[in-house]
């Protein structure tokens, strides 16, 4: 078997590395040099709508997927026609629009910030619609005139009520070619300057009411889309309730935790549903963190030399606010694994 991925960054080298004990082997495209995935993957160092290069993927493999939202549509839907391409353009479009991405929510019932005419009031978040991540492309605004020159200096800008949130979670889920759902954990996700700093996985105190809630909603995108392949779904728990905040449609930053954390990888499990076949086991093996490394490298022996730790480096030129690699952090019990994090998170830089 032979996976397409459009980008070779650090979630394309994670796929390749669990796709390669199942025979799988995988091709990127991607056009920076020496690409994190270069080291486990074909490169076609080539731009993502490259005809040349989408044909060449498109008669070698038997699968394309994606590990970034931000893709030309119209070069998935030209792919479509000769790859099955996995999850389908359609939902990665509504993903990269916050627009059509609230209007997905809402149409499946789904409870999001208010948005554009519904929001009364100040402060509130000036967004752009395309393009904007890790919090870029955001802003806080406090009066009407910040508003109005945002909405101005800002392109395509959709204007967000402040969710006054409890705490920011997420929950990941897979669906396969024949429908079947998996669901891991809601994590609670904690951010430093937009940028996921720590995942908690679990989410601590975490109850059945709701994860039951989180998989609902999250159940009803891959439902509803026809979805194949991994989804995570950010969201605010306000008042014992989720809102939805953004869907990627793809792994996860804060699904990391689950290359030791859970019985079944993300990355596996992506691997599996795109390739067509059944769903892994989500349950945990146990309590885990995982602690970004962003900007700078971690000393590697140092981090080792603690109990429970497992460090993930991308091969990235570190750069201040850029995400390098991670540390997962397990333990048998939440008291061990508070603990363990004290001892770590000190040695695992966060450079913005
Ligand atoms: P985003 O670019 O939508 O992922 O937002 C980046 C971060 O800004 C989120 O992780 C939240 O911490 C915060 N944020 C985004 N939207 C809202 C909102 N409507 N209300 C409160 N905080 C928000």
């Amino acid at each position: 078997m032979r996976l397409g991925i459009i980008g070779g960054g650090q979630l394309a080298r994670m796929l390749a590395l669990a796709a390669r004990p199942l025979g799988v082997d995988c091709v990127v495209v991607e056009p920076a040099p020496s690409p994190p995935a270069a080291a486990v993957a074909e490169v076609i160092a080539a731009p993502f709508d490259d005809r040349a290069a989408l044909a060449t993927l498109a008669r070698t493999c038997d699968v394309v997927t994606v590990e970034l939202e931000a893709v030309p549509v119209a070069a998935l839907e030209w792919l479509e026609r000769s790859v099955p391409v996995r999850p389908g353009p359609a939902v990665i479009a509504a993903a990269q629009d916050r627009l059509a991405e609230k209007l997905l929510l809402r149409r499946l019932g789904i409870p999001t910030a208010p948005f554009d005419d519904e929001v009364h009031g100040l402060p509130a978040l000036v967004k752009t619609r395309r393009g904007g991540f890790d919090g870029r492309g955001n802003r806080l605004v406090r009066t009407p005139e910040e508003l109005a020159s945002a909405r101005f200096e800002l392109p395509e800008p959709i204007v967000e009520g402040l969710v006054p949130f409890e705490r920011e979670v997420s929950v990941l889920a897979a669906r396969s070619v024949t429908g079947e759902v998996r669901c891991w954990p809601v994590v609670e996700n904690r951010h430093e300057h937009g940028i996921l700093q720590c995942t908690m996985a679990p989410a601590p105190w975490l109850t059945p009411s709701l994860q039951a809630e989180a998989e609902d909603l999250i159940g009803r995108v891959l439902t509803d889309t026809a979805y194949v392949g991994v989804l995570a779904l950010e969201l605010f728990e306000v008042g014992g309730h989720l809102v939805a905040n953004e869907l990627a449609p793809r792994v996860h930053n804060s699904g990391h935790w689950s290359i030791e954390g859970s019985v079944t990888s993300q990355f596996e499990q992506h691997v599996r549903a795109v390739c067509g076949w059944p769903l892994g086991d989500t349950a945990v093996v146990g309590p885990s963190a995982m602690l970004n490394m962003v900007g700078e490298e971690a000393d590697a022996g140092a981090v080792l030399a603690l109990p429970g730790t497992h460090l993930h480096v991308y091969g990235k030129e570190p750069r201040p606010a850029r995400k390098i690699g991670h540390v997962t952090v397990t333990a048998a019990n939440a008291e061990e694994l508070q603990h363990r994090i004290h001892a770590t998170a000190p040695l695992v830089p966060f450079v913005v």
